[in-house]
């Protein structure tokens, strides 16, 4: 097809059938900034351009000659664009809005009782550091705002995933003199993700999910950690929201918060600074402040982590920017008048009586958990 561009005013010829979207995924032209007309006619995303289609791609952002994005802040060629902020910024200040999120995220968190922050800078912070993109970004940022606050890596014993995550993190930690704990399951409770998942007959996310929680948990309050961070971002907590209301869990959605207190049995304050970022955000902070991270996804994910819930809400997204974020924060938005009320007649939380960690019940899920797979694990690998 013969497809005519302007400024400048060039032709171009692209092997068709194709759709426009398609067609402008192979320009490199981002679709909210032009018009596709075929043949005279306007066309969307999905229309299919025939092989000897005659398509004008017409810019329609105005001000300025040129189809070039330019940054919100200094008005250089932009090299990153979001259309859920309608805005675009150059690689220089592309971090500020990163940043920025974050700061506002700890400083103004929806719906807590009198406006509280997520954490003070007298805080001490643990941050718990997978060695992706997410968890990497934050400590990066807290760091630059000055904030007191250590790593904590979990080894989870998944094989090459684990060592290499886990020596990009020291790599972090060392680089920028950062102190980093790290906690490996197999010398601390016996068993690794693989292995403990087959002992206890339970899904390998469910194993690894409760040991990282019950280990951040416990390493922050042996530390003497105020807060633990974690880099559950934008994209995590819209996935979880929606599994929720899908199964419509009250009890969930009623802890559904980037701030959790501080409760009783040893319970330590949670909090979700990058709440309010995508992860195409944080994976591009990266990028530009030179973060290596794991890119590779954990090879154990056995499909009921939420991926179908993130697609679906990547479709929701691409039809109109911005929905994701809409979602989540019209949700924390409400939660206060919402929840309020279930924080009187919470569930008694008290110390379990074999570890001493926050359970509902006598003994705590990870204790039960460890024993379950201490029964079948020969006794030779349990060191704690
Ligand atoms: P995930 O559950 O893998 O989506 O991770 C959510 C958050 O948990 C990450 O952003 C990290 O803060 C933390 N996390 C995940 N895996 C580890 C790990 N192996 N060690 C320490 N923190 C982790
Ligand atoms: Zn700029
Ligand atoms: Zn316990």
């Amino acid at each position: 097809m013969r497809v005519r561009l302007r400024n400048p005013d060039r032709e171009v010829d692209v092997p068709g059938p194709r759709t426009v979207a398609d067609l402008l995924d192979h320009l490199d032209v981002l679709p909210h900034t032009v018009l596709v007309i075929d043949d005279g006619e306007l066309v969307t995303g999905g229309h299919e351009l025939a092989d000897d289609a005659q398509v004008e791609v017409r810019p329609v952002m105005s001000g300025g000659a040129e189809n070039t994005l330019r940054c919100v802040v200094c008005r250089a060629p932009a090299a990153i664009e979001e259309p859920r902020h309608r805005a675009a910024w150059c690689l220089a200040h592309y971090p500020d809005h990163v940043v920025g999120q974050v700061r506002k995220a700890i400083d103004h968190p929806p719906s807590t009782a009198h406006n509280e922050r997520m954490f003070s800078y007298a805080d001490r912070l643990l941050i718990a550091v997978s060695g992706g993109k997410d968890s990497l970004a934050l400590w990066d940022v807290l760091l630059q705002l000055g904030y007191r606050v250590d790593g904590l890596y979990v080894g989870l014993g998944i094989g090459g995933y684990s060592a290499r995550s886990q020596e990009i993190t020291e790599a972090f930690a060392d680089a920028r003199g950062a102190r980093l704990h790290v906690v490996d399951l197999a010398e601390e409770f016996g068993y690794t993700t693989p292995s403990g998942s087959q002992a206890a007959g339970r899904s390998t996310c469910g194993v690894c999910g409760l040991s990282k929680r019950y280990t951040f948990n416990r390493t922050a309050v042996e530390h003497g950690y105020d807060v633990l961070v974690t880099g559950h971002n934008l994209d995590d907590e819209a996935a979880t929201l929606l599994g929720n209301v899908v199964r419509w869990q009250d009890d969930f959605l009623a802890r559904q918060h980037p701030v959790l207190p501080a409760g009783g049995g040893n319970q330590v304050r949670k909090v979700k600074p990058l709440y309010r970022l995508s992860e195409r955000e944080t994976a591009a902070y990266c990028l530009v402040r030179g973060i290596e991270y794991v890119v590779e996804e954990c090879p154990l994910v056995d499909g009921n982590t939420g991926h179908e819930l993130k697609s679906a809400l990547d479709v929701l997204e691409a039809a109109s920017p911005g929905v994701k974020a809409q979602f989540l924060f019209g949700f924390l938005d409400r939660h206060a008048e919402k929840f309020a009320s279930d924080e009187d007649d919470d569930i008694r939380v008290g110390a379990c009586t074999s570890c001493g960690m926050p359970t509902t019940g006598e003994v705590c899920a990870f204790c039960r958990q460890r024993d379950a797979i201490m029964k079948v694990l020969p006794v030779t690998q349990a060191t704690a």
